[in-house]
């Protein structure tokens, strides 16, 4: 019965491979948990640090603003004393331009925004520089009033910070302002480059138009950003920090600001890619720290593995032959060390007995013919039955006596049935004790030989014939034997046409002058 089996996974390969599926699983799940939580507190400690660089650089800016508009106030009170005096427009208007360069053009009006003097005094180049609207609106509204970004007809990008005069009697006089040139990168600029940045961090600051008055890409400046949410937020008066796309779609992690009285927005940023750069090398190195465990881990789960399944293989390779006397013993030698191995071992023990002892009384009992004693036709039955099941091989002889009629004929039946208990007794001597002799039926005899091929069958049958042949039969004399001989092999599966073949044999036997083995 050898079947072409499919190999199939062991149980040491499943546990192993299912503790190494776990192990790795549980690695994975935890580097990537401590990547999520590490790139969190990163993403989070980037904002909050932009967030607050936004909020610095927004209140330097204010700060700046707010000393400009303290100058312009000082020097609008100097003109109040005098607003006539062309010499103290002059005066004052030059002290403010050159004194500390915050300016790059410093504009005195009279109350129609009229312009009576500029510094430096090129009138037409700043003239041309100012913006009329700038002019009218700070005249009308009467307050200190920074712009937003204009470009002047000369093509300056710049703002105007003015401040209105006032008499001390309180009628309005006119308007000192001072225009700043932005691209020009002068005071604005250094307020904001002024601050620390680093790793791809840098701040911008754009107006209420989301112009860009300040960006470290010089180019940029005075662009007007079409969409940003950062600046929208800070120009609703609002600090924060958020992850956004900028105007490329590359992700970044921006704190955004509003600058103090004016309508001005600051956003500090750096590309998120960069602020998580160092997570890489952390997570490297996260792994390798755990690597040495988990090679540990997996060297103990493999002895653990061998151990586990070592008696339950040792049960299995002894499940395949059952029959075989010696098996009491090998599983008795198996160290079952846990319950369940245990359990199988003392079970198969038990089968194995009560086999062991089902095939003995087989030959005895009922199972056996009375006269001979012998196992008869059902006894041989149950015999094959087992082999069949049994992936064991073995041989089987069919014997039936030559010209036995005339036995009885001559000698009488009684004297035949002296002759049937001989051959029976010779059958005995020569069978192992796993052999089986049977009487198969009148004078034909089977005789089963286990683990035997066909060359030993052979052989034992020609020992038989010849025992046979030799023995002097009281009252019979000498007989002679016919044995037909088939083994089981890939061709004879099972015992009916093993027997079958073993009868065609004996057939072969008798037809070339009987007394003979034919295998
Ligand atoms: P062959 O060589 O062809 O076998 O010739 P054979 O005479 O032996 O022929 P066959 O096998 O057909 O004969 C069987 C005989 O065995 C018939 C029967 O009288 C005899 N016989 C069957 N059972 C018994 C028995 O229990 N006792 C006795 N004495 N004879 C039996
Ligand atoms: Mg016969
Ligand atoms: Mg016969």
């Amino acid at each position: 019965m050898k079947k072409a089996t499919r190999r199939r996974l062991d149980l040491r390969f499943l546990m192993l491979a299912f503790a190494i599926f776990s192990a790795l699983a549980t690695l994975a799940n935890s580097l990537v948990v401590a990547y999520g939580v590490q790139r969190d507190a990163l993403i989070h400690a980037t904002l909050e640090a932009n967030h607050a660089y936004a909020a610095k650089v927004a209140s330097s800016i204010g700060a700046f603003l707010a000393s400009a508009h303290a100058h312009l106030d000082y020097s609008a009170q100097q003109l109040a004393e005098d607003f006539t005096s062309q010499r103290l427009l002059h005066a004052e208007a030059r002290r403010l331009q050159e004194q500390d360069e915050d300016f790059n053009t410093v504009v005195i009006t009279d109350a129609d925004g009229k312009v009576l003097h500029t510094h430096p005094d090129n009138l037409l180049a700043t003239g041309s520089n100012l913006n009329s609207e700038e002019v009218r609106r700070s005249v009308e509204e009467r307050r200190p009033l920074i712009s937003h970004a204009y470009t002047s007809s000369a093509g300056n990008l710049m703002v105007f910070i003015s401040q209105p005069i006032f008499a001390a009697d309180g009628s309005f006089l006119g308007v000192i302002g001072g225009a700043m040139y932005i691209r020009q990168n002068s005071a604005l600029g250094t307020v904001v480059s002024h601050h620390f940045h680093h790793d791809g961090t840098f701040a911008f600051v754009a107006d209420k138009n989301r112009r860009l008055l300040h960006h470290p890409d010089n180019k940029r400046i005075g662009q007007v950003l079409k969409t940003s949410a950062t600046v929208d937020a800070a120009l609703r008066g609002e600090t924060g920090s958020m992850a956004v796309n900028n105007y490329l779609g590359v992700p970044m992690l921006a704190g955004y600001a509003p600058v103090p009285n004016a309508d001005w927005a600051v956003v500090a940023q750096q590309p998120r890619a960069i602020a998580l750069s160092t997570l890489g090398k952390l997570m490297q190195s996260m792994f390798l720290d755990l690597l040495p465990a988990s090679i540990v881990g997996l060297l103990l789960l493999w002895i653990g593995a061998r151990w586990i399944t070592r008696p339950l293989q040792q049960l299995a390779d002894s499940a395949t032959h059952l029959s075989q006397a010696q098996t009491i013993d090998e599983l008795g030698r198996i160290k079952a060390w846990y319950k369940e191995p245990a359990a199988i071992r003392r079970a198969l023990i038990a089968s194995v007995q009560s086999l062991h002892r089902k095939i003995g009384r087989l030959s005895e009992e009922a199972q056996s013919d009375p006269m001979t004693g012998l196992a008869n036709r059902r006894g041989m039955n149950a015999a094959l039955d087992m082999l069949d099941q049994s992936q064991r091989p073995y041989a089987a002889l069919a014997l039936d006596i030559d010209y036995f009629k005339r036995v009885n004929d001559n000698h009488g039946h009684d004297a035949g049935d002296v002759a049937l208990k001989q051959v029976a007794d010779i059958l005995n001597q020569h069978s192992r004790a796993d052999d089986l002799a049977c009487r198969a039926g009148g004078e034909e005899f089977v005789l089963l030989l286990p683990d035997t091929d066909t060359a030993g069958a052979a052989a034992i049958a020609e020992r038989i014939r010849i025992a046979i042949a030799a023995v002097l039969i009281p009252q019979v004399g000498h007989i002679t034997i016919s044995i037909g001989v088939a083994t089981r092999g890939p061709a004879l599966d099972d015992a009916p046409a093993i027997l079958k073949q073993a009868d065609d044999n004996l057939y072969r036997a008798k037809a070339a002058g009987r007394n003979r083995v034919v295998a």
